[in-house]
């Protein structure tokens, strides 16, 4: 089972292979891999299965984001109705995401995050939603 903060719900759909360290990296690729063939996730407040290989989890929370990403998590989680603690398919939580966050919503929340000039987050959101419209 993995164990996921709410905004790496949105992060894991941007994932192109970038990241802080090659140990993060490897660890993300593998977080993404294991959410797409539908395990099993429990929603967690704080450091997650990613954060755990993240140069910036200070074992006091996060030294990059601070508060910020704290404030985002909750958000996300009101939007997307989840509960810190439950457990969710990740179907379900694909298909959360794909009826509640419209690009604009997006762009509102990931404002602050310098990986969203990419534009690979907007663009994973977008083949979500395009995907499952099928
Ligand atoms: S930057 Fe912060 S929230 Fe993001 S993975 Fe690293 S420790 Fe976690």
């Amino acid at each position: 089972m993995l164990r996921l903060r709410p905004h790496h719900i949105l992060c894991i759909l941007g994932f192109r292979g970038l990241g802080y360290d090659a140990s993060f990296v490897e660890n993300m690729k593998q977080v993404v891999d294991r959410y797409f063939r539908g395990e099993e996730v429990k929603v967690v407040e704080g450091a997650d299965d990613i954060c755990i290989k993240c140069p910036h989890n200070s074992g006091q929370g996060c030294s990059l984001y601070g508060e910020n990403v704290v404030r985002l998590d909750r958000r996300v989680a009101s939007l997307l109705e989840l509960y810190f603690g439950e457990r969710y398919a990740s179907r379900d939580l694909l298909r959360r995401v794909a009826e509640r966050i419209d690009v604009e919503t997006f762009r509102g929340l990931c404002r602050n995050c310098p990986w969203r000039e990419l534009g690979y987050c907007e663009e994973g959101l977008l083949q979500l939603k395009e995907a499952l419209k099928r």
